[in-house]
């Protein structure tokens, strides 16, 4: 349905390009304006030669075809164009004299190889990979459900969550940022 007036989007980033599919599916006329030549904001990428610089997403919440917001991302744009590449190897840190850190998305190797670098650790490292493994299909609640779907989705979660809060009983936090991880005794 055609609504009166327009509405005028400041910024032709994720936010900005979603914001005017909405509207537009509202029934809104839409101005986006964007400083740069070519809309995207920090998501954008670009090709020298044979390459792509990607700047910016290096995940995306949502690849899963099965996810909830996977959904979310067919309602903006034609996501099933785009191909996912799912890494053996997430990250890995080396250090100056030559020795690496490898996480691998597959736990079971993740596991064999934090053990393989920190035997010590062979405890801690397990707890930590079961948790990984007891909540990997956690479900994650649509942010537009019912309040009454989403207490059915609180309570499908309420083992998990229980699970959870034991597991950190009297364990050291872990915080992690990019490569940095620091540890506190709390
Ligand atoms: C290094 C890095 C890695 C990241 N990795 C990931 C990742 O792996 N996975 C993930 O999901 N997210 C990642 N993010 C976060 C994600 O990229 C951002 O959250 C998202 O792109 C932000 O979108 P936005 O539209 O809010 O803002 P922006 O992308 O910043 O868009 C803002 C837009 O507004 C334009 N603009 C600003 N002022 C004006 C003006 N006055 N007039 C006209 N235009 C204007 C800008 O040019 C820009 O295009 C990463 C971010 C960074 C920086």
């Amino acid at each position: 349905m055609k609504r009166p007036g327009k509405i005028t989007i400041i910024g032709g980033g994720i936010a900005g390009l979603c914001t005017a599919v909405y509207a537009r599916q509202s029934g809104y006329e839409v101005d986006l304006l964007e400083q740069h030549q070519s809309a995207g904001g920090l998501a954008t990428s670009w090709r020298r030669g044979e390459y792509t610089f990607e700047t910016c997403l290096h995940w995306l919440v949502g690849s899963n075809p099965g996810g909830t917001l996977h959904a979310e991302w067919r309602e903006v744009c034609d996501i099933d164009r785009l191909r996912f590449v799912d890494h053996e190897e997430f990250v890995r840190v080396e250090d100056e004299h030559g020795a690496s850190l490898h996480i691998y998305a597959d736990v079971d190797c993740l596991e064999a190889e934090l053990v393989k670098v920190a035997p010590e650790d062979e405890i801690e490292i397990r707890h930590f990979t079961n948790a990984i493994r007891q909540l990997v299909d956690l479900p994650m609640p649509h942010p537009d459900q019912l309040w009454l779907a989403r207490i059915a989705g609180m309570l499908k979660m309420l083992p998990d969550l229980c699970w959870l809060g034991s597991f950190w009983q009297g364990r050291p936090r872990v915080y992690a940022a990019g490569p940095l991880v620091i540890m506190t005794q709390s």
